[in-house]
């Protein structure tokens, strides 16, 4: 089967547990339970794209244990097909959350087998977006967006977290796809993000938290707002944005006709906890 949506990204198990302050360096602290959830950028991308009725499959690594039959089974039930999920040598992948009252998180990542996923030769026939996140080998990403470009498939990277690509792959993408601080860190300064298309994409797009997201192509820069809401969890925002995006380009939505629906999916995301139960 080829999915209209291909997403290429990470698969983590998230481990969050609240605590009255982080542990510091030597110090033990005791928190509450574990709650345990599906996440990684990729997945998470994949459930929002399918939960909006795309045909989406999700090309990713996890371990032969339970946290890898976890997000297995988080796809199959959003409707990801899984026919490109790897299962490796190495243990799934774990974001180790901690959650402070202050709101404010601390997360320390074990990529395990997400470091796996390497020759990423897909068949990209019937394809209409590839999507892109990091916390994957960055040779795959940059591999995979050549072979889409030169296959005419479109691209979109979600450059989350920020690192350093091959400039080639930045001039292959058809959407590059950022929050502020990715903006800011790719401009060596906050600055105007028209700047970033000068890296070479045809289109920019940062998302603004609650301001919305921001669209840049050659032919000028389109601001949508975000509905108001209650925010309550802002986790996996990004990632629903990026899905729900790439959900309404493979319908054929223009640019900004997307970017409007992924505000909208982002901002009902963040008035429910947790990333993919939050999606609508
Ligand atoms: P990230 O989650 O990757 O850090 P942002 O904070 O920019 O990125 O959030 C991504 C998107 O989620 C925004 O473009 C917006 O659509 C939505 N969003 C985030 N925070 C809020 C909020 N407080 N209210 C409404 N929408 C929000």
């Amino acid at each position: 089967m080829t999915a209209r949506v291909l997403v290429v990204g990470s698969a983590n198990a998230d481990l969050v547990v609240a605590a009255e302050r982080r542990p510091g360096s030597g110090e033990t602290v005791l928190g509450g339970d574990t709650a345990i959830s599906p996440g990684g950028k990729g997945a998470n991308t994949a459930v929002a794209a399918a939960r909006l009725g795309a045909e989406v499959a999700l090309l990713a690594a996890v371990g032969s244990d339970g946290y890898g039959e976890l997000l297995a089974a988080s796809l199959r039930e959003a409707g990801v097909s899984t026919g490109l999920l790897r299962v490796v040598d190495r243990p799934t992948g774990i974001a180790y959350i901690t959650v402070t009252p202050d709101g404010e998180n601390s997360i320390l990542v074990s990529p395990g087998a997400n470091s796996a996923l390497t020759d990423v030769d897909v068949d990209l026939d019937g394809v209409a977006v590839l999507v892109l996140s990091m916390e994957i080998p960055i040779a795959s990403v940059e591999a995979a967006v050549a072979a889409a470009s030169a296959a005419g498939v479109r691209t979109v990277l979600n450059l989350s977290p920020a690192a350093e690509v091959a400039p080639a792959t930045l001039r292959a993408l058809d959407v590059l796809l950022v929050n502020e601080h990715e903006a800011a860190w790719l401009l060596g300064s906050a600055g105007d993000p028209a700047r970033l298309l000068d890296l070479g994409p045809s289109a920019v797009v940062v998302t603004l938290g609650a301001r919305g997201a921001r669209v840049v192509t050659a032919t000028g820069t389109v601001d949508v707002e975000s509905p108001r809401v209650d925010a309550v969890d802002t986790t996996g925002a990004g990632d629903a944005f990026a899905g729900a995006l790439a959900a309404a380009l493979a319908k054929g939505a223009e640019l900004a006709e997307a970017v409007r629906l992924a505000v909208r999916v982002a901002a009902v995301s963040v008035t429910r906890h947790g990333a993919q139960p939050s999606y609508p």
